[in-house]
């Protein structure tokens, strides 16, 4: 009998239980390694003389963060400023040189970023690049140190399949369908007015806005009414004359959404106007799982309805589908919410209010799986444009000690490089 099957089953046993988990547990653990260390170093110190001659105090070990070289920063429409400056932030302050690629849908922030900006910036480091997929393909057969992509996950996997010809690292910040639980026991017009706001802020055309709300059919019913209060409130009896309701960017987008107001059963709004690319804040029911609206992300001021029974439902429902950017509880019960957040994974979660969570510099901000990799914002920006570079400094001699690794392997010196070799994981500095 194989002696380590025992050992890997205790410890399968005791990892499904879930112990290892808990902060506490974890805190123990490494209290007691350090104790370990602690109250063993002279015996630590003898054995590692006797096994290894091993003087690694003198060694210096550090990380350097270093700027990759030449980056390109792609941007899409919907906030043109927040999304090309905010990663633009970060690459600069790494150290990096930059081509910017603004959306060319965004034709009036476009105009200004490549002929105001670069007044501000030390032109032989930074650049503008100006025109749509047909001038990105081109830069795309570039090779750039870094891409750093905010857009749809179609564009995202050409993208991507263009930096793997270099390759070349990628951060790609998509899209998706942001779903939002609604539970039965929550203050309801609180819940209506954040979900409205949220949905409809920039015209529903924000990467994190709530994209679906899951909630019980009884919830339903009481909810409507109260997104219908929270929409008059914002907007008055007639949101198209609104100041604070925006509009769609193109028509090519308008024509999208128009198209997506055939969906299930119109329970508020839906009304359109193509001359002024505007679509009412509409809320839909009776909504069809395999319809568009519930298959494409809706980037507009649309929201469906989707019946689930209780938090166990929704959490199933959501890990039937893609991992979406954003993902939204509200209930008065912490655990429905802790719940929802436990059962299911997204790029960044908030409980009991919109996009939020995306504000504050000190958490990163990104997508996971197909709304994306990797993270941005504050701090996370700096480390997202470096390069971690693992550094080790020397003493220049010690030789005696080091010349263990060469050729010819007598016995003596095989059996320390083995043990050398053992210990690899943990601190091995002998190699
Ligand atoms: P998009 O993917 O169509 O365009 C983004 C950029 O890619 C633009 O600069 C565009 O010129 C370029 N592009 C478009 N087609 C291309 C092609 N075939 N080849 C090469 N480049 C091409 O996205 P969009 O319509 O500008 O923006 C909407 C999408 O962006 C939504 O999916 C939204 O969720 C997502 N988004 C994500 C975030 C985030 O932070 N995760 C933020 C905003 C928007």
């Amino acid at each position: 009998m194989d002696p380590f099957v025992d050992v890997l089953r205790r410890l399968r046993e005791a990892f499904r239980s879930g112990r290892t988990r808990a902060a506490e547990f974890r805190i123990a653990q490494l209290k007691g390694l350090d104790r370990f260390l602690q109250d063993n170093k002279q015996l630590l110190q003898e054995a590692l003389a006797k096994d290894l001659h091993k003087a690694t105090q003198l060694d210096s070990a550090f990380i350097r963060k270093e700027p990759f070289g030449v980056v390109l920063i792609i941007a899409p429409w919907n906030y043109p400023l927040n999304l090309t400056l905010v990663p633009l932030v970060g690459a600069l302050a790494a150290g990096n040189c930059v081509v910017l690629k603004p959306s060319e849908i965004s034709t009036s922030v476009e105009k200004v970023l490549a002929e105001v900006l670069p007044r501000y910036l030390d032109q032989s480091c930074f650049a503008v690049a100006l025109g749509g997929p047909e001038v990105t393909g081109q830069l795309l057969e570039q090779r750039f140190d870094y891409i750093f992509f905010t857009g749809s996950p179609r564009v995202g996997k050409i993208v991507m399949t263009a930096a793997a010809k270099h390759l070349t690292p990628v951060t790609l910040e998509l899209g998706g369908k942001n779903p939002c639980y609604v539970d039965d026991d929550c203050d309801l017009q609180t819940v209506a007015n954040r979900v409205v706001w949220f949905r409809c802020f920039n015209a529903g055309q924000t990467c994190v806005a709530p994209d679906y709300i899951l909630c019980s059919r009884e919830m339903q019913d009481r909810l409507v009414p109260a997104m219908q209060r929270a929409i008059t409130r914002f907007y008055g009896d007639d949101p198209k004359s609104s100041p604070d309701l925006g509009r769609i960017i193109a028509d090519k987008q308008f024509q999208r959404l128009q198209g997506l107001l055939g969906c299930g059963r119109v329970a508020i709004g839906g009304q359109s106007d193509e001359t002024e690319r505007y679509i009412a804040p509409t809320v839909l029911v009776d909504v069809q799982e395999t319809e568009p609206v519930m298959q494409e992300e809706i980037f507009g001021p649309i929201l469906p309805i989707m019946n689930v029974q209780g938090p166990d439902e929704a959490v199933d429902f959501i890990r039937r589908r893609e991992k979406p950017l954003a993902l939204y509880a509200f209930s008065n019960n912490r655990q429905v919410v802790k719940r929802v957040l436990a059962g299911t994974s997204s790029g960044g979660f908030c409980g009991n209010d919109g996009f939020m969570h995306m504000t504050l510099a000190t958490l990163p901000f990104g997508g996971v799986g197909a709304s994306g990799m990797g993270r941005y914002h504050g701090k996370f920006s700096f480390d997202t444009f470096s390069h971690h570079r693992a550094c080790l400094l020397r003493p220049p001699g010690l030789e005696k000690i080091y010349a263990m690794r060469y050729p010819p392997y007598t016995r003596r010196n095989l059996r320390v490089l083995q043990m050398a070799m053992e210990t690899r994981g943990c601190s091995c500095t002998l190699l």
